[in-house]
């Protein structure tokens, strides 16, 4: 090989490698792709976010519609002067490697949380049975959950693909390519067609889902597919107890720092404050079952507060009167029958359903649906 030649080849080569690099990096960043879809992902929980990014990285043009100001969903988290609250999912598991992967994205970001404290409690507190054996680690974002769906959600956010506030009310197709308009409400009740997606994946609860499918005869088969997923509701419970830190006392009641209960009305009881990376005012969060939550589902504010704190002085004998208390309904919290399948997709629709009830009611599960949605579009 004579020298020019040489000196050619290594130019070529140089050219189609920077090449290479700034089409990684310009994918990486959200640009698109020969081929690329315009794609409508609604809802920005763990499914959505984690389905977009696949779908970004793959260097589709994915924009994500979320009804409310923030991301995260049901791995949401709420301030207080006293500290913060994860008033949804309390911890993660990392069983599949592509989460583990995903995760080695953020490093630092997530850390065990001590399982040994992990309890099963009769309904007067007593220990039932022993805590299950710590065979994984219960994992959780700091500073709070939400950090994590945040976290993976900022580059849709960067590059302008994330709409927060916008919630979809109508879905409508036209035929060819570009054919799907999401119609959308802002939250001052203005709504609007956006037109031109060539596909739209739904990454919402069943209930949600299946709601918004009726909106258009074209997945009307996706709603029949669903019909066995059932979802039940979750009353939430806060509690701070910033007095607890005066006068040599850290901490109140149990030195337990979480416990699944059989009590009736209080199903898991977690000291928020025993996670790591969170201000250590004394503050707990209680969930009440899915069976207490549905037969109180129309019930006020003030009178489920005010049993569900009953419920917690019983099962923690903690009966101080906290600084702060608030109860929150979730209204579709866990998957009690769930799809059985990773994901839903219609190839002659261009559209997709993703979501932790697709394989169950856990993060991983949402991450996984998620994934594997994108991956059946890319
Ligand atoms: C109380 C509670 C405790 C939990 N505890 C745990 C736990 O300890 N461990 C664990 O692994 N999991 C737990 N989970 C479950 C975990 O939070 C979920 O599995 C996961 O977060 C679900 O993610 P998702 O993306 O499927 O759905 P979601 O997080 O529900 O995301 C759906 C998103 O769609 C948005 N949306 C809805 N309708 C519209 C619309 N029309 N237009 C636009 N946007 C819309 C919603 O606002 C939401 O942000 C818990 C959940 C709850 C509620």
């Amino acid at each position: 090989m004579n020298a020019s030649r040489a000196s050619k080849k290594s130019s070529d080569t140089q050219a189609r490698e920077q090449k290479d690099a700034r089409r990684s990096g310009a994918q990486r960043n959200g640009a698109q792709r020969i081929g690329a879809r315009r794609i409508a992902v609604i809802g920005a929980g763990m499914a959505g976010i984690a389905c977009a990014r696949t779908l970004m990285q793959a260097g589709h043009d994915v924009h994500v519609y979320e009804r409310l100001p923030q991301a995260g969903g049901r791995m949401r988290s709420v301030n207080t002067e006293h500290g913060s609250f994860d008033i949804g999912a309390q911890y993660f598991t990392v069983r599949d490697l592509r989460f583990e992967l995903a995760l080695q994205t953020v490093p630092g970001l997530c850390r065990p949380w001590s399982v040994s404290t992990l309890r099963v409690l009769d309904a007067q507190g007593r220990q039932s049975s022993a805590a299950p054996a710590p065979t994984e680690h219960h994992w959780v974002a700091v500073p709070d959950m939400q950090s994590l769906p945040l976290a993976w959600a900022a580059p849709l956010w960067d590059a302008g693909r994330l709409h927060l506030g916008q919630r979809v009310i109508r879905l409508e197709h036209a035929t060819g390519p570009g054919g799907w308009s999401l119609h959308v409400e802002t939250a001052d009740a203005t709504s609007q067609a956006v037109p031109g997606f060539d596909a739209v994946v739904l990454a919402l609860p069943a209930p949600q889902a299946r709601q918004l499918l009726q909106t258009t005869p074209l997945a009307l088969p996706l709603v029949q597919d669903m019909a066995a997923v059932e979802m039940a509701p979750c009353w939430t419970l806060t509690l701070s107890y910033p007095m607890a830190a005066q006068a040599g006392l850290s901490t109140l009641g149990p030195q337990w720092n979480a416990a699944r209960t059989t009590h009736a009305r209080a199903a898991w009881v977690a000291r928020e404050s025993s996670k790591p990376g969170r201000m250590q005012s004394e503050r707990w969060v209680v969930h009440a079952s899915p069976q207490w939550s549905q037969e109180h589902r129309a019930d006020d504010g003030p009178r489920v507060l005010a049993k569900m704190q009953k419920a917690f002085g019983e099962v923690t004998r903690i009966r101080v009167a906290p600084r702060h208390a608030s109860a929150y309904l979730w209204p579709h919290a866990q998957t009690l029958s769930p799809l059985g399948r990773s994901h839903m997709w219609s190839a002659s629709a261009s559209i997709g359903l993703c979501g932790d009830w697709c394989l169950g009611r856990r993060v991983e599960d949402a991450f996984v649906s998620g994934l594997e949605m994108a991956l059946a579009i890319a």
